[in-house]
């Protein structure tokens, strides 16, 4: 839990979650104004709780998300899970203005779920390996190389810096309410519920 103030996370339907976010620069994401939104950003991402949180989800349109895979999110899932999803946890960190490049051809099936469309998930296919380039929360030039549940974060996140959700790339048949994925679901491989769902198009 968080001592700082928590941000209203806007669900879909609201405009801002379909405009492309603009750009800040190095002087605006060092000065006072943005810290604290990066601040308040975290404490709202972390009391969701949630491992990414993108401006326009608290109805700002700028190129900006925080992301943070805690440690203890990550050893609370069976080890069979953690495996299959490739997921390690990830430190708390901003990025700023971010130019994503897949690499390779491979991508992944997972369920995915997102704090503007809350109470839902679906099977979402992503890249396995991607390349991002952008700031940091200090205005500085950073590459991260990424893979697994990592990778797809950054996807999904600079997704909304783009005006686009989870549904817009998600196999339709696949959608369904948190609570059903996990009565249902979320105990068995992802293919063998993509198949039983009529999921997978192919
Ligand atoms: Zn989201």
């Amino acid at each position: 839990m968080s001592d700082g103030a928590r941000l209203k996370i806007v669900q879909v339907g609201e405009q801002v979650l379909r405009g492309r976010a603009r750009n800040l620069s190095p002087e605006e994401i060092r000065g006072e104004p943005i810290q604290q939104l990066i601040a308040m950003m975290r404490d709202t991402m972390r009391d969701a709780p949630g491992v990414g949180l993108a401006a326009p989800q608290i109805g700002l349109g700028l190129r900006l998300a925080v992301i943070e895979d805690a440690p203890e999110y990550v050893s609370s899932l069976p080890e069979n899970i953690r495996i299959e999803r490739e997921r390690s946890p990830v430190p708390f960190h901003a990025i700023a203005n971010p130019e994503l490049s897949i690499i390779g051809t491979e991508t992944a099936d997972f369920f995915e779920g997102c704090l503007s469309l809350s109470g839902f998930v679906a099977a979402v296919p992503r890249a396995r390996r991607v390349n991002v380039k952008c700031l940091n929360e200090s205005g500085e030039e950073v590459e991260i190389d990424a893979q697994g549940w990592y990778a797809r974060i950054l996807q999904h996140e600079i997704d909304h810096l783009n005006g686009y959700v989870y549904i817009d790339r998600m196999y339709t048949r696949s959608f369904m309410t948190s609570e059903h994925y996990s009565r249902y679901w979320g105990g068995m491989p992802v293919k063998q519920a993509l198949l039983a769902l009529g999921g997978r198009p192919d």
